[in-house]
């Protein structure tokens, strides 16, 4: 376990977050609705390490271990008009909806329907300076705030239900440059007839804590090309997939702790819907690890880039051989 102790991403959580196993015992809304058996993995705790995920039988090679839907997902803002509003699906048709074309489109019916918890609030106000300043400053969590807060507005999800995440450490200096976005945040749905009461959770605090949490948690979408084999062969090395379509997070993967060798990967093929996927034989009790980033860096690039954006130094075993 010595070999672990770095991999504290959650240590610092879990004691606060007993709900996990509650949770994710069953993983009824997160499975597939035609996939009756839940996933073979249990959430547990390592000593110093905290939240892990273990395989609860054999795991095979390419085996699909669960899939999650995202809690919330935005499409980039380069994305916005070719992919679905709501599951990021590729609009087929996308090149017809010109730049200058402002409706926003969605796959489907149903697409649409499952939007309805945050879009009819969305709709209610007028998004195009804080739009503008995120495009601007090149910013991606602050969408997935605007949405999230949406959705709290609208009431299907409470305010503190991204608590259980670990959140990121902001300096003063990070959250002094949100008070922008924040502001105008909070005047676009002070503009509309949302009653104040419904925003009373909107402060800087509740802001900052949602972005800190977006920060480590969140995932950049990029759709996986070509077949799950051709995937799986090219896994190792950096996969050149298409530019980000959007970002998401999601419940359950965001307790995978990190692996620079690691024995699953997560990928998206058609949506915003993650499939979590073994890349190798998996024993039973043994931990289930993703790469949070590209693993074809070399050592001190790997170790630099986890340090910076997810705070800690990896002591897996290929950086231990220091390959
Ligand atoms: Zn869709
Ligand atoms: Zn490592």
């Amino acid at each position: 376990m010595s070999s672990l102790f770095r991999y504290s991403r959650w240590a610092s959580q879990f004691k606060k977050s007993p709900p996990i196993f509650t949770l994710f015992s069953t993983a009824t809304n997160e499975s597939q609705p035609n996939r009756p058996s839940p996933p073979p993995i249990r959430v547990g705790l390592i000593d110093s390490v905290g939240r892990a995920v273990f395989a609860t039988r054999r795991i095979g090679t390419g085996e699909l271990i669960h899939t999650a839907k995202p809690i919330v997902a935005h499409s980039s803002l380069s994305s916005l008009h070719k992919v679905c509003y709501f599951c990021l699906r590729k609009l087929p048709n996308y090149k017809t909806h010109s730049e200058a074309h402002k409706n926003l489109a969605f796959c489907s019916e149903h697409c649409k329907d499952q939007s309805k918890n945050f879009y009819e609030i969305e709709n209610k106000a007028d998004w195009s300076r804080f739009t503008e300043y995120c495009r601007l400053q090149g910013l991606k969590y602050p969408l997935l705030v605007k949405r999230f807060a949406c959705q709290v507005i609208s009431g299907v999800v409470s305010a503190d239900s991204l608590d259980i995440l670990q959140p990121a450490t902001l300096t003063s200096e990070m959250v002094s440059l949100m008070e922008k976005e924040f502001c105008l945040l909070r005047s676009t749905f002070q503009e509309t007839d949302i009653k104040g009461e419904h925003m009373a959770f909107l402060t800087k605090e509740w802001y900052t804590g949602v972005l800190a949490r977006m920060r480590i948690n969140s995932f950049r979408i990029e759709l996986a090309g070509g077949s799950y084999e051709d995937f799986l062969s090219s896994a190792a090395a950096s996969v050149e997939a298409e530019v980000a379509i959007g970002n998401a997070v999601y419940m359950l993967p965001s307790f995978y702790n990190h692996d620079c060798d690691p024995n699953a990967h997560i990928l998206w093929v058609e949506n915003a819907d993650a499939r979590i996927k073994a890349l190798r034989d998996i024993e039973t009790g043994e931990e289930l690890r993703i790469c949070y980033i590209d693993a074809s860096m070399n050592h001190e690039a790997r170790q630099t880039v986890l340090y910076k954006g997810f705070g800690f130094l990896c002591n897996c075993p290929r950086c231990l051989s220091n390959d």
